[in-house]
């Protein structure tokens, strides 16, 4: 049940399973990151929007396991794009996380009106951050093909991985190909779209097919696929549920029935990059 390690761009290595922390309490975050280590994984997903990053930091100082066996990420708070205040809220990540650097650190979300759209300078900021080491990867979250296309042609450097919405029910492939084109890595957040994919008829016939659970059969299902993903939950036996899925496999025609559950832009759940501001 070893978690494999994807390679990105810039000579690091990340786990391909993580766990991650939106919407969990800072009172029961510190419970479930324990929880998360003492079952194995290795890879904790956080953001300064999420309000959790210091119980973050808390619950892997006083989970005994080292800090650098333990990839950390962290996002850019939406609003903080100007470089000056993207370097005021890296400095509060790494205070609240407790931590002289993280391994990950994204820019949470593209923001096409704000500070003029111009993230393109947010980003040599955050290559401020690569160079003095205090961010050991820097990467995106929910960029589109448009807003990659212009990194591309704007800036020296590559992101690491871009983490967007892909699920059962939002594929998410135009962005995924290019990031496969292109050598990034896809995150895929909220993987299980929330728990609303577990009730489908497909992924409940699947899952009795294979003997294991919606949520292990989608979470297999997005790891056949090459990508990165870190469940939520705060409940102790979905934290190990979610982690056994490196000891079965899919066949290509599970793969192909789940794929085929993709509703296209009416899937989404979160809101469209190209008009959240
Ligand atoms: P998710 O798809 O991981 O679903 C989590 C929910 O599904 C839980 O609250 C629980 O209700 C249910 N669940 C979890 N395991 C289950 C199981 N085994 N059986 C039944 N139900 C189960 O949703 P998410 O939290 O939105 O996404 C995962 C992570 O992705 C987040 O914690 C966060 O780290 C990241 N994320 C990033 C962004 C972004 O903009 N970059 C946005 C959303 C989420």
């Amino acid at each position: 049940n070893a978690i494999p390690d994807i390679s990105l761009n810039d000579g690091n290595t990340i786990p391909q399973l993580g766990f991650g922390v939106y919407q969990i309490d800072p009172k029961d975050t510190v419970a479930a990151v324990r929880k998360a280590l003492e079952v194995g994984y290795r890879h904790i997903d956080t953001a300064e929007m999420y309000g959790n990053e210091a119980e973050v930091g808390r619950a892997i100082r006083e989970s005994g396991v080292d800090r650098d066996e333990v990839f950390v990420t962290s996002k850019l708070n939406n609003g903080f794009h100007r470089p000056d205040d993207a370097r005021k809220a890296f400095e509060s990540t790494l205070a609240a996380l407790r931590m002289d650097h993280v391994d990950l650190f994204l820019i949470h979300w593209p923001l096409p009106t704000l500070y003029d759209g111009d993230f393109v300078a947010t980003w040599k900021t955050l290559e401020e951050f690569r160079r003095d080491g205090r961010a050991r990867s820097i990467g995106v979250s929910n960029f589109q093909v448009a807003h990659l296309e212009r990194l591309a042609a704007e800036a020296d450097t590559v992101p690491a991985v871009n983490q967007v919405e892909v699920h059962p029910y939002f594929g998410n492939e135009e962005v995924r190909a290019y990031g496969r084109a292109h050598g990034i890595p896809t995150e895929a957040w909220s993987p299980i779209a929330q728990g609303k994919v577990l009730g489908d008829p497909t992924v409940v016939d699947v899952a009795e097919q294979v003997g294991r659970t919606p949520a292990q059969v989608v979470l297999r299902w997005h790891v056949q696929r090459g990508d990165i993903v870190f469940p939520k939950s705060t409940t102790p036996e979905r934290i190990e549920e979610n982690f056994r899925i490196f000891d079965f496999e899919l066949d290509d025609t599970a793969m192909e029935r789940i794929t085929g559950l993709d509703r296209g832009e009416a899937g989404r759940q979160g809101p469209n990059p190209d008009t959240f501001d």
